[in-house]
């Protein structure tokens, strides 16, 4: 990536430093409505109402966000008396994220545009297991290989398997691949791709992109159910991802259903993961995946449910027939609307989600 960039590095760096002097509460505040508004723009006096800011306020935010090509004037507004209103859009190529999806047998990467929409994609085999420099070269040259040239990134967010610590974006011991505890991801691949680098464990990142991203069903408060390798959930509650104090919240699947159930990666017995993965077919793995999902919604009051994960998405219906038996009334159970690429949109949605003021 550096050598494809020879040429543009330093218009890359300019046009980064005038993005970091845009990092400030008010204008991601405006850029995070125009996001909201998508196609149909908002006029600067509908900005100055939603904010509180004075016209005077949004007229200059939003002249250093046009400089800055993230924001454009683009038609009129029909306005009640008076003559219509301009309307600013977000220039949804006006910035660039990358999103990388550390799986246990796979990784995957993903550029998408400043409105989150895929714009790129690649997917290799790759084992977990093959040691951090295995995983960050293959990481590198995937990354590399995305059309980044001309496009300004402002970083790669990376999801994970858990458990980490997404603060210092340290992983820890992940079930069966004890190599990785306590490796810098953050740093190592930082340094490696002279961009800014998030991480978090994959079924976080999924949630946020649930709540932030392309196919955001504005709902406050749901949780992720992502079965795929393992089982493990994304929560959030009023808007806000839920990590818990450790970044250990969501580690669903290892609920001890059965005291004298299998063993699990994790070394206790009876885990809901373990139990899933060994049930004879997907109608078995439904059901224990409903007994999970009721005790997790009985426990939170959770409002909604959102399934994910290969397993699920190869065969959806007997998840979602025994989920929804299980949980029953009034909480919708729905598959995800992002597909396969749940995971790898909400690693993009951790760069792109603060750019935004929405963290
Ligand atoms: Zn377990």
């Amino acid at each position: 990536m550096k050598r494809n960039r020879a040429g543009g590095d330093e218009g890359h760096e300019r046009h980064g430093a005038n993005l970091a002097a845009l990092r400030d509460h008010n204008s991601e505040v405006l850029l995070g409505l125009l996001r909201d508004a998508a196609g149909n723009g908002a006029s600067r006096a509908e900005l100055a109402r939603r904010t509180g800011l004075t016209p005077q306020a949004v007229s200059k935010i939003t002249a250093r966000l046009r400089e800055a090509g993230l924001v454009t004037e683009a038609g009129r507004r029909a306005s009640t008396g008076g003559k219509p209103a301009t309307a600013l859009r977000l220039v949804p190529e006006g910035a660039h994220a990358v999103g990388v999806r550390l799986d246990r047998a796979a990784l995957t990467v993903i550029l998408v545009d400043l409105a989150g929409t895929v714009v790129a994609e690649r997917s290799v085999p790759l084992s977990f297991g093959a040691g951090a420099g295995t995983v960050l070269d293959v990481v590198a040259a995937e990354v590399a290989a995305l059309p980044v040239t001309g496009r300004t990134v402002l970083g790669v967010g990376v999801a994970a398997p858990g458990p980490l610590d997404h603060r210092a974006g340290v992983l820890g011991q992940v079930t069966g691949f004890p190599q990785w505890d306590g490796f810098p991801l953050r740093e190592a691949l930082a340094e490696r791709l002279s961009l800014p680098v998030v991480v978090d464990k994959d079924t976080n990142a999924a949630a946020l992109g649930l709540l932030r991203g392309p196919h955001a069903h504005r709902a406050d408060s749901f949780a992720y159910l992502h079965l795929g390798s393992g089982l493990g959930a994304g929560l959030v509650f009023d808007g806000a991802v839920h990590r818990g104090a450790r970044t250990g919240a969501g580690e669903f699947g290892h609920q001890v259903l059965s005291l004298d159930g299998p063993e699990c990666g994790c070394g206790r017995r009876g885990c809901l993961e373990a139990l899933c993965l060994a049930a004879p077919g997907p109608a078995e793995a439904a059901r224990l995946l409903g007994v999970g999902a009721a005790n997790l919604v009985r426990l939170l009051d959770i409002d909604r449910v959102v399934l994910g994960g290969e397993r699920v998405l190869a065969d959806p219906r007997p998840y979602l027939a025994e989920v929804r038996a299980a949980v029953g009334e009034p909480v919708p159970v729905e598959l995800t609307p992002s597909g396969p690429r749940t995971v790898a949109e909400g690693a993009a949605e951790l760069v792109l989600a603060p750019v935004f003021g929405r963290g």
